[in-house]
């Protein structure tokens, strides 16, 4: 089966999901995103974006408060149940200021909220904020963690062993693979949470994939014997751990 996933990924580029009945605000939230490189889809009404969300599990939801039949607060509670899409950034647009919609919308689960209008600057600030929060993977924040550093702006790795520092060559899912583990380390991730997270698709890809591509991570990482850090947990998935042991 053919592996489905982005060819290149440009730093900070998220998908986004844009839940918004309004056609003229869908369109300027749509030619704002894409600008700024995330990839945007749209859904106009809580159903359609429910479809959405469970055919591929977006980086972000932007929600629209007042949509047709079902609101935006409601979507955003049944996204917290279910423990699949839980973990998805939430931002509330909204069109009202009150103070006390704004205290229902964050104990719904949103993360932020932005009242309408707003302005595209402040916008992309939010996002970028909830997102380096709550999916440090899509920042392009350096991490390191021993003696292991990965670069997401140049997209470089590099690790360090007894002969100094090297560089290593990772293609470009073992890259994303990497960066979602070292910015979640000590967590385990079961194979079908990281097509969520990585490959952001559960329908085109194969458990195995994961597997595979976890093989290949590994001896990327030999050279500095950072393969050590990737573990294998029986019956569950995988982890990466914050030191060599
Ligand atoms: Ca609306």
């Amino acid at each position: 089966m053919a592996q489905f996933h982005p060819s290149s990924e440009a730093p900070m580029s998220a998908s986004i999901l844009v839940v918004e009945d309004e056609p003229g605000i869908q369109e300027l939230l749509k030619f704002n995103l894409s600008h700024h490189g995330h990839d945007v889809t749209v859904a106009s009404d809580a159903e359609e974006a429910l479809v959405r969300i469970r055919d591929s599990v977006p980086d972000l939801i932007l929600l629209d408060w007042m949509l047709p039949g079902a609101s935006g607060v409601e979507l955003a509670r049944k996204v917290r149940a279910d423990p699949r899409l839980k973990e998805v950034p939430i931002i509330m647009l909204t069109a009202r200021g009150d103070e006390r919609d704004k205290v229902l919308g964050l104990e719904t689960g949103a993360d932020d909220y932005i009242t309408k209008p707003f302005s595209p600057r402040e916008l992309m600030a939010r996002i970028k904020a909830v997102l380096r929060r709550r999916a440090p993977q899509m920042t392009e924040d350096m991490v390191e963690i021993a003696g292991l550093r990965l670069d997401p702006l140049a997209h470089r790795v590099h690790g360090k062993h007894a002969g100094g520092d090297r560089p290593l060559e990772l293609g470009p899912t073992e890259f994303r693979l990497l960066h979602f583990l070292m910015t979640h380390a000590e967590r385990v991730y079961s194979r079908s949470q990281l097509l969520d997270q990585v490959w952001g698709d559960h329908v085109f890809v194969e458990e195995r994939t994961v597997d595979v591509h976890i093989r290949r991570l590994r001896s990327a990482l030999e050279p500095t014997e950072h393969d050590r850090l990737i573990q294998t947990v029986r019956g569950t998935g995988y982890r990466l751990s914050c030191n060599l042991g």
